[in-house]
């Protein structure tokens, strides 16, 4: 089994070489600031207590409050919170928010609790970790396993020992409702937060494809839609990475969850064209024409597999179906140097949180696949994330177009900086996300 804490330090130590930053500092970014582990007991619903185990890791808060999701999910460990911590500290960094990084978790399958054991859960967790959050100290959000309605509860419980006693109150209201994000919208979220994640990936998406062809050969999907054209078999070639990409161009996506669904249900609007989706139990291939439909059916059946007009494939073999682009949007080491050699996508764009080994990056990149890095890619979440934060903190209220186009903007200028870094310094994207966010968090420390 991958440790992600040690991938994610390797990944760290990878860029080293490129920063101005002396052995023993490296180490200091290497581990969270704080750790906090947390035993939660709950009564269940046949009234015996049960001891639940969570985690909050607080990595670094240099260029803001730590912030970042809370997991509920079996396999949680306290190294996979630590490793989560680390990548949205680089994340932040790289999307050019204020925040550092920070990540919960606690070690439950959420689908075997009723719905009143999951809110006992929620309340008992924010009541272990209360005293180190604040929307000024460490902000959380939800993650795999966790939803708007969990972020509800967890307000409310947070207010309960924060704000109720008059003789205690120490928070404005705006400020309680600014500790979690990833509320529904009618509590304090934000418009488009649900969508954030998913629809960022595919502005980043576009922004790549449009640099690998800036003579436009290649048309991004919108401009192939409109065009009159659409049954042409022309394929784009890209002259800076020398392959090619049939129109549309065509995505498999690991999870249908939130990050996965968003993603495919945008991507598919603006042109491209779904061809696998997997959830936990399996994964479909074919040309799926409605990507809300798979959603439905899933909701409906319990999985993805059996939805009419596609064949069932397993989980694995979507990471090596015939694609041009991979997404991964469920967990993380799922390509692994077992599968890398495999996969036929020329471009994988990580909407997951550490979807890919060390050692499968290296075999990918010397096959000139192109990876497109968790920390930009998925930086869509964390970036609305901000926003809210930032409406609920002002008393603000924004239209889903003012934060669509802020969320647009402020992630192709990260994409712009990342790419500007890879071809100065010749290193893959990874790499150059890494330069540009180290750098930034280092130079916060220090100054
Ligand atoms: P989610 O719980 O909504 O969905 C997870 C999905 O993964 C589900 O569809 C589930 O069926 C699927 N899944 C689980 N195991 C699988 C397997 N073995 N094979 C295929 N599918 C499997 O979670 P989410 O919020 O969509 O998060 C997905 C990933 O994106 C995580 O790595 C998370 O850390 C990351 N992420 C989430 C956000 C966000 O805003 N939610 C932001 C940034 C990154």
């Amino acid at each position: 089994m991958e440790n992600p804490f040690l991938n994610a330090q390797e990944q760290l130590e990878k860029v080293a070489k490129y920063l101005d930053i002396s052995a023993d500092f490296l180490e200091v970014l290497k581990v969270p600031q704080k750790v906090l582990e947390v035993n939660i007991p709950v009564k269940m619903d046949n009234g015996k207590i049960r001891v639940f185990k969570g985690f909050r890791s607080q990595h670094n808060n240099a260029l803001g409050p730590y912030k970042g999701g809370i997991r509920f999910h079996p396999g949680v460990t306290k190294e996979e919170v630590m490793a989560l911590s680390i990548w949205m500290t680089w994340k932040c960094g790289v999307a050019g928010i204020p925040f550092g990084g920070g990540k919960g978790g606690v070690i439950v399958d959420p689908k075997e609790l009723s719905e009143g054991e999951l809110e006992r859960l929620s309340r008992g967790y924010v009541r272990a970790i209360a005293p180190v959050i604040g929307a000024r100290v460490d902000v959380p959000a939800p993650d795999v396993g966790t939803n708007g309605k969990i972020m509800e509860w967890m307000v409310e419980e947070y207010k309960k020992i924060y704000n109720n006693d008059k003789n205690y109150k120490i928070y404005k209201d705006n400020e309680i409702l600014a500790t979690f994000t990833g509320k529904p919208v009618e509590l304090g979220g934000s418009l488009g937060r649900e969508q954030a994640t998913g629809r960022g990936g595919v502005y980043v998406l576009q922004a790549l494809l449009d640099k690998l062809n800036p003579k436009s050969k290649y048309r991004t999907p919108k401009q192939y839609q409109n065009s009159n054209d659409k049954n042409s078999k022309q394929d784009f070639e890209f002259p800076a990475s020398n392959f090619v990409l049939p129109q549309p161009v065509r995505i498999a996506v690991q999870g249908i969850g939130n990050v996965g669904y968003w993603f495919a249900k945008i991507a598919q609007e603006a042109g491209f064209e779904i061809v696998a989706i997997s959830d936990s139990k399996g994964a479909i291939m074919g040309k799926i024409e409605d990507v809300k439909a798979v959603k439905e059916y899933k909701e409906k059946t319990g999985s993805v597999v059996g939805f009419p007009g596609t064949k069932p494939i397993t989980s694995h073999e979507l990471l090596t179906t015939d694609c041009d682009v991979l997404v991964p949007a469920a967990l993380e080491n799922v390509i692994t140097a077992e599968n890398a050699d495999k996969i036929k996508a020329k471009i994988i764009v990580e909407m997951a949180n550490g979807p890919t080994t060390p050692e499968a990056d290296e075999i990918l990149n010397k096959k000139g696949v192109i990876i497109v890095p968790d920390v930009l890619a998925n930086s869509g979440g964390v970036t609305v994330s901000a926003f809210e934060w930032e409406q609920n903190m002002k008393g603000e209220k924004w239209d889903e177009r003012r934060v669509n186009e802020r969320l647009e903007k402020t992630i192709t200028e990260a994409f712009e900086k990342v790419w500007k870094i890879k071809e100065e310094k010749n290193v893959d994207l990874r790499q150059s996300a890494y330069i540009l966010a180290v750098d930034k968090v280092a130079k916060a420390m220090l100054k």
